[in-house]
């Protein structure tokens, strides 16, 4: 049976994107391939926030103290973190995911496996996860990914004949994208990767989604749009605005909006931000 290692599951709402509002069980798996330390910090400085927090200390996500610069998931990929992440069984997992829904079945919620980076090492787990029996109400799945993974064949094949062709009646697949602007401290040529979202673009429902802080991110993510279309993309882009604390995002939520309203660009609000205070678990 296959396993994944599980950094947390929950139930909450989809605070950003095609589903702001859903109520979603969130799946979110270990491991990254980036590390995104640039986030929130003055350009070409990375964030050392989390490396001073001493892993020892906690035993569960939700005591786990929030940062302000850097990824805020970190510890859904620091090795030194790994120990708060069990590698379960699908069996294990479905039976999580089920007993986190409110009527302990599927209904009208909706699945997203983020991370760290979802499709980086577990594509060949997934199939026995979303065959179970006991998911086969689920109708809308959605992958948060970095944008950075091409889907192997297998996985391929599966969501193919699986998802695309709507064997769950009204099923729908969605890959919802980060890619990371230098704001994050990644290369720009390891991460705006167009040859990948035109792959995803084949299997299901693509959209871009872009954290803005300021002018020159708004003119990276343009650059990066117009790379992406070149390759054709055809999705849609949504903009986002930065800050994991509430006091930082209210700072530029109008000037993200007034830009997408520009550009032709969607919106997207984070609601965890206001919501939750982005914490982990929500
Ligand atoms: S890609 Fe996402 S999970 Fe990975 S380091 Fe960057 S922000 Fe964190």
């Amino acid at each position: 049976m296959s396993k994944i290692k599980i950094a947390e599951l929950f139930y909450s709402i989809q605070g950003e994107g095609r589903y702001m509002g859903v109520p979603s069980v969130f799946l979110r798996t270990f491991g990254c391939n980036f590390k995104c330390a640039g986030f929130g910090m003055p350009k070409g400085e990375l964030s050392n926030q989390a490396n001073n927090i001493d892993p020892t200390k906690y035993t569960t996500y939700k005591d786990l103290p929030l940062v302000s610069t850097g990824c805020d998931s970190y510890a859904s990929w620091d090795p030194r973190f790994k120990h708060l992440s069990p590698m379960l069984t699908s069996d294990a997992i479905v039976d999580a995911i089920v007993d986190a829904l409110p009527y302990k079945e599927w209904r009208e919620e909706h699945l997203v496996i983020t991370g760290g980076e979802p499709l980086l090492g577990w594509q060949k787990a997934y199939p026995d996860l979303l065959e179970h029996p006991k998911m086969q109400n689920l109708k809308e799945l959605t992958f948060e990914t970095n944008g950075t993974q091409l889907i192997t064949d297998e996985f391929d094949e599966y969501l193919f004949q699986e998802w695309t062709r709507y064997n769950r009646d009204y099923g729908s697949i969605t890959f919802s994208v980060s890619p990371k602007l230098s704001i994050s401290g990644e290369k720009w040529e390891e991460a705006i990767r167009p040859e990948v979202i035109l792959q995803y673009q084949l299997l299901g429902n693509t959209y871009l989604k872009f954290v803005i802080a300021n002018k020159e991110d708004a003119e990276e993510a343009e650059e990066a749009v117009n790379a992406y279309r070149r390759s054709g993309f055809i999705g849609h882009v949504y903009v986002m605005p930065c800050g994991g604390t509430e006091e930082v995002y209210s700072m530029n939520n109008r000037s993200v909006a007034e830009l997408a309203m520009k550009k032709g660009w969607r919106y997207s609000d984070r609601l965890q931000i206001p919501l939750f205070k982005n914490a982990w678990g929500t």
